[in-house]
């Protein structure tokens, strides 16, 4: 893993006040008389903000995205984590949200219009495609091409796609795909190309710096990393985010409270020590599934062969697939894991197991692409050995 040690600072620090504004935009109740600053970022639990004169408050009110004026629009403790993702992610600029589908939801209606194509290629995070569907009432179609080779890409793009979506790794099986070709050849169609980061976090992958427009974060994940909040993110450009905000951040109000940005900036604090631990221990239980009799195939994008250069490390998620791929094999190694929970999310400390196996729906994960006696592991920091104990054992009872 190499972490780019900029972004370990951005992960301690405070507040990364950003080029353009001054440091002291904090509100003055956060330093003391003697200019003693709290070393953690006060969380400012207000709904509204009172002006000093009627003109500063339509002042306020007329550019909402820069003005503290109501907890719906911009709030002090939630601008810190964004200026924090936006660096991060070598964006310009950042909007939190209450939810990863939150923000999937404000970047799909705010871009699209009825008429429109969106290309998802890779597998897609489930609910992200069963929004897409229902984009469908309003004039929006999708397609998903699951090749992300860039010429099958190419061949996928309709002359009404606007946006094509991407996950790299992608959901379930981790595959990487070629993200600079496929955003060269979608501006090349004049379409934006969307991102949704969440399993490398910004530490591991920059979407931005490999041509992609937008970046989606899920920062339930591994940002918060103590499965103790749901929140999301959007990155982009200033004036595209401007427009986000007025378009559907304001209006859909998906918004992330200031508590639960307090618990992000301080899940963030452990970010890079979090990830170096996922990836090592995720990769030795990767190498052991590898060998086991009972595992007829890991999906884990370091086995799959050399990292692509944009990709700077693995977090702890991966799947593996059983050599017996009916629902009651998956149901008994399920039912067997001690130390591993049973349970949806990832990217806590906690480890935990799910699979998409359902009792007779075979037929239709192989219309998916997603292969039969898949099971899904976060690894989280119990230790590798307490782990792999745990799979040996479960494993046991189907060979
Ligand atoms: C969990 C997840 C989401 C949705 O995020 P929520 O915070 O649960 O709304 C989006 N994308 C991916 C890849 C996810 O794993």
């Amino acid at each position: 893993m190499r972490i780019d040690p900029e972004d370990v600072t951005l992960c301690l620090v405070d507040d990364p006040a950003p080029a353009g504004r001054p440091a002291a935009d904090a509100p003055a109740a956060w330093s003391a008389p003697d200019g003693a600053r709290p070393t953690a970022v006060p969380i400012v639990q207000t709904s509204l903000f009172t002006f000093p004169t009627f003109a500063a408050l339509i002042e306020g009110l007329a550019a909402e995205h820069r003005h503290t004026v109501y907890s719906r629009g911009q709030n002090p403790t939630v601008e810190v984590l964004e200026r924090k993702l936006a660096a991060l992610e070598r964006g310009e600029a950042c909007k939190c949200f209450s939810s990863g589908m939150a923000a999937i939801n404000a970047v799909m209606t705010g871009l699209l219009r009825a008429g429109d194509h969106v290309l998802f290629v890779n597998n897609t995070y489930g609910p992200t495609l069963e929004l897409a569907a229902h984009l469908a009432r309003f004039g929006v179609e999708h397609d998903v091409v699951l090749d992300g080779a860039p010429d099958a890409v190419r061949a996928a793009l309709k002359p009404n796609t606007s946006l094509v979506w991407l996950e790299s790794p992608g959901t379930m099986l981790f595959r990487v795909v070629d993200v600079p070709g496929i955003a060269a050849l979608t501006h090349e169609h004049g379409a934006l190309v969307c991102m949704d980061n969440s399993w490398s976090t910004p530490l591991l992958q920059k979407p931005l710096t490999l041509g992609v427009d937008i970046v989606v974060h899920s920062c339930t994940k591994y940002l918060a990393g103590h499965s103790d909040l749901v929140a999301g993110a959007v990155i982009s450009t200033a004036a595209r985010m401007e427009d986000l905000f007025y378009r559907s951040f304001l209006l859909n109000g998906g918004v992330l409270a200031p508590f639960d940005a307090w618990l992000l900036l301080r899940g963030m604090r452990t970010l890079p020590a979090r990830l170096r631990q996922h990836e090592t221990d995720a990769l030795t239980v990767a190498r052991f599934l590898d060998g086991h009799p009972a595992v007829r195939r890991v999906h884990h994008p370091a086995l799959a062969g050399a990292l692509p250069g944009g990709l700077r490390g693995t977090s702890g998620l991966f799947s593996f697939e059983l050599a017996a791929g009916d629902f009651e094999s998956v149901r008994r190694v399920l039912d067997a894991l001690d130390h591993i929970h049973l349970g949806v999310s990832w990217g806590g400390v906690e480890s935990l197991a799910i699979s998409p196996a359902r009792p007779g729906n075979e037929t239709e994960l192989d219309g998916k692409g997603i292969p039969r006696g898949l099971i899904r592991l976060s690894v989280g920091l119990e230790g590798a050995d307490v782990l792999i104990a745990d799979l040996d054992a479960a494993l046991a009872t189907v060979r």
